[in-house]
């Protein structure tokens, strides 16, 4: 062909600086621009020979990356279906450059990082010169008697085309790197790129070291970078569970297995392959960071996009294949897309099927993997209504007596003891006190020692007004109350009189709030309960210290004092007799921090004053003998 220059209908002077700007962060696109390119072309001759319009050679379809650092180039070959001088012209030229122009025309205003496009789609064939300061397009169309073309341009304002080298059909694209990007010239880093966005890619991809002589000699026993059939992409009835597996071992370079998995595979309203895994979880105070990956036929998007995948999901694991997604539009627009909130609605109704099904046919596996699963169903249940009302009967809770049991079969199983009262423990080390007073009298408690928790429980007493959350210390059980004192029994009055007396003399406290008990166990000989209300506050004042809420001045702290128990009584004889006052008074004290240490942790000074003191009965017990 006769030599051809011309120039390109883009102003360099503006094009450039804006597209550099927004592919700053993530320029490593180019390349998978290109590959999605040299993929579309052989997607294009496939079907032309399925059709009969084009001869097959039955020659494996594959993308070359050649890498030298040396040369500084990044070479992309496939052989796809190629093209025409006239098509170079069109295609590159006109609808390459026009493609870019109109990209920019749209998004050029849209400097806000939150309407940013999710993955540059669009930018196609031009992203290439962020990284290059020269390209050369080598090319020979599969039709008959086609003649190879070369095309270059530097800097893509003006280009060149004149007789291509290419013997065989496809494309070659070779980047000259710009000596600002030479950083990607390095084989590794081209690997890092291309596992990253072109993992699933439906062609092999190879990857050779110009540089390297003997990677040319091994090129028999080379292997794609590539899974060309992902397994999300397959039917899941023919996929096996050690492929599930080996999949999220895979991706996700996790080397516990995963709980289980929901496998979508929809075509109604829209197209969408993906595998959702529930993975182990690894810190049990910590909610876990997941991972979603997005893709768009094959073709990796972006991880964790919240304006397509539900919030909560992002606590899990998965790939999510959309090729119906629009992808070359703002985040914001995707958001309030129609489409992209049926997509968000279907995945959810899926997951809660899933964990339905679970709970229905396999109730002890689904007991098995709450404790796994557990902040990810609060945390969905909390961020999404739906999620909610699907799975609102199917959450449960693990009781003290090892049970698992849902709000309905908790609060059934307890009717006879208390109504409408769900008892918890946050922490089964220092509620233990409070804990064994529950076991022994026979009543249950549920376990709620996640920070999600508390945020939870507050929840559901939301959703059902007529439930109440109480820590086993917030108050006494009923189950626990032995005989109640009546109001006008003077006896217990004047008890109560004396004991408060010697309990705030012996505390030094005057605003000791106290109360006088039959407790069922009569070995225990006091409890200091805490209001649930305003240990909430509390708690809430100091989670979030940091927003200056008041902690509520007034003490929620109660000493109640059992008057079952013989230590109690005693004290109220010893009170009474002015020679047994002081023993009665350092009893009184350590019955008080007794209580207290079964209620919370005590500093190190509160510690040695009760180490102190108990060496000190213990000397009137030793002179006594
Ligand atoms: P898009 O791929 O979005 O259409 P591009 O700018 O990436 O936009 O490419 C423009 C056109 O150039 C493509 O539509 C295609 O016709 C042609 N093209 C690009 N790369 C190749 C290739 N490797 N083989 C054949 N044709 C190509």
């Amino acid at each position: 062909m006769v030599r051809e220059k011309g120039n390109l209908s883009v102003n360099t002077e503006n094009i450039f600086p804006i597209i550099k700007k927004w592919l700053y962060s993530d320029k490593d696109i180019f390349l998978r621009e290109i590959l999605s390119n040299a993929v579309d072309a052989i997607e294009k001759h496939r079907r032309l020979v399925s059709l009969g319009e084009a001869a097959g050679d039955g020659g494996e379809y594959r993308i070359d990356v050649k890498v030298s650092k040396k040369n500084k180039t990044i070479e992309v070959s496939d052989n796809g279906i190629g093209m025409t001088a006239d098509e170079v012209k069109r295609y590159i030229n006109e609808i390459a450059f026009s493609g870019a122009k109109e990209f920019l025309e749209k998004y050029k205003n849209d400097k806000d990082d939150s309407g940013r496009i999710i993955g540059h789609f669009g930018l196609g064939f031009y992203s290439s010169f962020m990284v290059s300061d020269k390209v050369e397009i080598d090319t020979l169309s599969y039709q008959e008697g086609a003649q190879p073309v070369k095309w270059a341009s530097d800097g893509g304002t003006t280009y060149e085309m004149e007789e291509g080298t290419r013997k065989n059909r496809g494309t070659t694209v070779i980047m000259h790197i710009s000596d600002a990007d030479k950083d990607i010239c390095e084989e590794y880093k081209v690997r890092e790129i291309i596992q990253k966005y072109c993992s699933f890619m439906p062609y092999g991809i190879y990857l050779t070291n110009a540089d390297d002589k003997k990677s040319k000699e091994d090129q028999k026993e080379e292997k794609p970078l590539n899974n060309t059939r992902p397994l999300y992409m397959k039917n899941p009835g023919d996929c096996t569970e050690e492929e599930y597996k080996e999949f999220y071992k895979e991706v996700f370079f996790d080397f516990n297995d995963p709980l289980f998995w929901i496998h979508l595979n929809m075509d109604y309203h829209f197209n969408l392959n993906g595998i959702l895994y529930f993975p182990k979880l690894k810190n049990e105070f910590e909610l876990n960071e997941g991972r979603i990956k997005l893709y768009y036929n094959q073709v990796f998007v972006a991880d964790n996009i919240k304006e397509v995948i539900p919030e909560f999901l992002l606590l899990l694991k998965g790939v999510i294949d959309c090729p119906d997604l629009p992808l070359n539009v703002s985040r914001s627009f995707l958001q309030n897309d129609g489409y992209v909130q049926k997509i968000s609605s279907t995945i959810t109704r899926r997951v809660a099927d899933k964990l339905k099904s679970l709970y229905n046919k396999e109730r002890d596996t689904y007991n098995k993997y709450w404790d796994d699963i557990h902040p990810f169903v609060k945390y969905g249940c909390m961020r999404e209504e739906k999620f909610y009302d699907r799975v609102k009967d199917i959450v449960i809770f693990k009781t003290l007596s090892d049970k698992y049991l849902t709000l309905d079969e908790y609060l059934d199983q307890n009717k006879d003891k208390h109504k409408d009262i769900v008892y918890y423990v946050s922490d089964e080390t220092q509620q233990a006190g409070y804990i064994k007073l529950f076991k022994d009298m026979g009543l249950d408690a549920i376990i709620m020692p996640h920070i999600i928790d508390n945020h939870f429980m507050q929840f559901l007493e939301m959703k059902n007004h007529n439930v109440k959350f109480k820590r086993v210390d917030a108050e006494l059980a009923s189950g626990l109350k032995g005989e109640e004192i009546a109001a006008d029994d003077k006896e217990a009055a004047s008890e109560y009189k004396c004991l408060e007396k010697l309990f705030k003399e012996a505390t030094g406290n005057d605003k000791l709030k106290m109360k006088l008990e039959n407790i069922k166990s009569d070995q225990m000989t006091a409890v200091i309960l805490q209001s649930e209300e305003s240990r909430r506050m509390k708690d809430f004042a100091r989670l979030y210290s940091g927003m200056n809420i008041p902690i509520p001045e007034e003490d929620d702290e109660t000493l109640v004092l059992n008057r079952n128990n013989k230590v109690i009584r005693n004290l109220v004889r010893m009170a009474e007799d002015e020679s047994k006052k002081e023993t009665a008074l350092l009893i009184a004290a350590h019955v008080y921090d007794m209580a207290v240490l079964g209620n919370k942790q005590l500093d190190a000074e509160r510690l040695n004053k009760i180490i102190e003191r108990s060496n000190i009965i213990l000397g009137k017990i030793a002179e006594s003998e």
